[in-house]
């Protein structure tokens, strides 16, 4: 029946998405600097810069394992806090902050982990690792201030449950922010870009990590990914308000944001 067909489907969707990050993760940080020529870096800054973190939030980064964007959080939270620090009136004790990173894959939640350690926050209370699948949290109803996913929501067998999951877990006034490669419309730009994704990227996935056929995947997933208008009415529909999104570098990647009210 067709419904077994689809079910085949999403099972070896999951399958290959598992296959891909487990393939990926060693050479993860070398292949996204090789692929955005660094500007993944920025991306990411510019996502926490929307969320405005401050010391004493509950937030959760889905689909974080390697902590790239939860670093960045934690890391403005703590200079937030020393600057307060100095006030005399200030009581610390008064905020715990708690960052989530939800990962889906075992070896990237270690990746992340190894890295937190190197970046000086090993021991940051702050910072909590959790196996977890973004289409079924395991977080109560209304418990956090924030949620991200950083080009993560592209690999997820149901978008639709991955959004309703987010509005679920956040507090009324909570920020929805989804980083994820988008859909480039500007004319000639886009003949270039379609040729850097379809020739350049697998042939570099194969030169450096050895694995042609994932980053093929990733490129056609970018292409069955909804455009930057379908996905916000999708967010819309997960029942988010305010919805809205950014283009960055002509539409190569968008930031979209809803928010809980
Ligand atoms: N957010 C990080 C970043 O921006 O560098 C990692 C992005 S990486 C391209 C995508 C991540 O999504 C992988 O770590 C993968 O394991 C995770 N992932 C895929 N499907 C998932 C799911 N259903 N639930 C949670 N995580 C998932």
């Amino acid at each position: 029946t067709s419904f077994g067909f689809k079910e085949v489907q999403e099972e070896e969707k999951s399958q290959m998405v598992s296959n891909v990050f487990s393939s990926v993760a060693s050479n993860y940080d070398l292949m996204n600097d090789l692929m955005s020529v660094g500007l993944h870096r920025l991306w990411k800054d510019r996502l926490v810069s929307k969320l405005s973190p401050f010391p004493g939030m509950k937030h959760l980064d889905v689909a974080g394992g390697t902590g790239d964007i939860a670093f960045r959080i934690l890391e403005t939270v703590n200079s937030i806090r020393s600057r307060a620090l100095q006030d005399p009136c200030y009581d610390p004790l008064q905020e715990e902050t708690e960052i989530y990173v939800c990962d889906i894959n075992p070896n990237m939640l270690n990746v992340g982990r190894k890295r937190a350690i190197e970046r000086g926050l090993g021991k940051d209370k702050s910072l909590i690792w959790v196996e977890g699948n973004a289409e079924a949290l395991t977080f109560q109803d209304n418990s956090m201030d924030g949620y991200t996913i950083a080009f993560g929501i592209r690999n997820v067998t149901h978008i639709e449950k991955v959004l309703d999951e987010a509005h679920r877990v956040l507090k009324r006034g909570g920020r929805f922010l989804c980083l994820e490669l988008s859909h480039v419309e500007v004319p000639v730009f886009k003949e270039w870009y379609d040729y850097y994704s379809f020739s350049i990227i697998p042939a570099l996935g194969e030169l450096v990590a050895g694995d042609r056929e994932s980053y093929q995947y990733l490129v056609e997933s970018i292409r069955r990914f909804p455009n930057q208008e379908k996905f916000a009415s999708m967010i819309a529909d997960a029942g988010f308000r305010k919805v809205e999104y950014e283009n960055l570098v002509g539409g190569v990647v968008a930031i979209h944001s809803g928010l809980k009210l």
